[in-house]
């Protein structure tokens, strides 16, 4: 089948798709998630096969890069086998994001199944925050799971750390450390409003990317590098280091112009912008036409129009999405 491309109402093209293949975890950071979550009964949540069909769909309409996410995807039973069929499709790139926490015993087949690049979370180097973080998390298997995929030779391992102020901003010049230890890229993310949480005010804890590469800047010359995603991250580079830094700042820079991506959340919902509210039920078209894709393949192409031009996320503290991170997909 030759392939079309995807092109919305502004001349963005999109290649990129993030499918988020569950919405469970086995941590509950504070940012991302409520302490306590009801999570999707089954029947909603998309099978593998069905995700397999939507990722084989959006290759057929041009796309190059396919992300997992979730959600935790390594809590997702039997997810090897959906890694197996979406790597034997030759992508340019197969990323996946993870809190880390199965890589000790999952890294190495996740490569030979032909994933190519890993992100994995990351906030704290100290045991007591970590957990605090991530309420039920053990740094210590996170940090084994990073060594795991450095063994399993990964084209490319990215920690990312969310920046929380007076939570674990004064860390960032230890993570930085670590990364260029570990030979791994690192990005600081600015906490977006997504999904209402009681942990702290979003307001109040925001760390914009500028104040974190202020930081940085006080130990290592940080020089802006050209290399763009197509993404909202930024990337610099150290004179003496391997290790890219990137920053993703929702608030303080839009990177909307050059948005390549949608998402598919596990429930089928194709979201057209993560700060907006805009989708359209996949799942329906799925199982209402469960022989062939062209009512799939006509249904994405349509919903380009929909892609809105630009997200309007504010730095004040208030829920504009309320969808929480781990049903949107990150
Ligand atoms: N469970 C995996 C993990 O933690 O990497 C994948 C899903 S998680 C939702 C994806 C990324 O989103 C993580 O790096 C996490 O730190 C980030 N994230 C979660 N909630 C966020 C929020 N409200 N603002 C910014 N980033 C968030
Ligand atoms: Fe789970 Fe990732 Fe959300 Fe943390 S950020 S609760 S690890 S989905």
């Amino acid at each position: 089948m030759s392939k079309a491309k995807l092109t919305d109402r502004f001349g963005r093209t999109v290649n990129y798709v993030r499918l988020s293949v569950t919405d469970r975890c086995d941590f509950r950071c504070v940012y991302c998630m409520a302490e306590e979550m009801t999570f999707l009964p089954r029947q909603q949540v998309l099978t593998l096969e069905e995700i397999a069909r939507v990722a084989r769909t959006f290759v057929s309409l041009g796309t190059e890069k396919i992300r997992l996410t979730g959600g935790e995807p390594l809590v997702r039973k039997d997810i090897l086998e959906l890694v197996k069929e979406i790597g034997s499709y030759g992508l340019r790139d197969f990323a996946m994001t993870t809190n880390g926490s199965q890589l000790p015993t999952m890294a190495e087949d996740l490569r030979k199944a032909g994933l190519k690049r890993l992100n994995i979370s990351l906030d704290s180097l100290d045991a007591d925050k970590f957990h605090r973080i991530t309420r039920t998390g053990r740094l210590s298997q996170v940090l084994d799971g990073i060594d795991a995929a450095r063994d399993a030779g990964f084209e490319g391992i990215k920690l990312n750390t969310v920046v929380m102020k007076g939570g674990n901003d004064h860390e960032v010049p230890d993570l930085v450390e670590f990364a260029r230890k570990k030979n791994v890229d690192i990005t600081f993310i600015e906490e977006m409003p997504l999904g209402e949480i009681s942990d702290h005010d979003r307001g109040e804890v925001l760390c914009t990317s500028d104040e974190v590469r202020d930081i940085i800047s006080q130990h290592h010359e940080l020089v802006p590098t050209p290399e763009d995603s197509g993404g909202p991250a930024r990337y610099y580079r150290m004179p003496d280091s391997n290790t890219r830094v990137g920053f993703i700042s929702p608030h303080s820079h839009n990177f909307c112009s050059t948005c390549n991506r949608v998402r598919v959340t596990v429930e089928g919902r194709l979201l057209l912008c993560l700060g907006n509210e805009h989708s359209v039920d996949l799942r329906r078209v799925l199982r209402g036409h469960p022989v062939t894709n062209e009512k799939l393949r006509e249904t994405i192409i349509n919903a380009m129009d929909l892609k809105p031009e630009r997200h309007h996320f504010s730095s004040d503290g208030d829920v504009q999405i309320l969808r929480f991170m781990n049903m949107t997909g990150g």
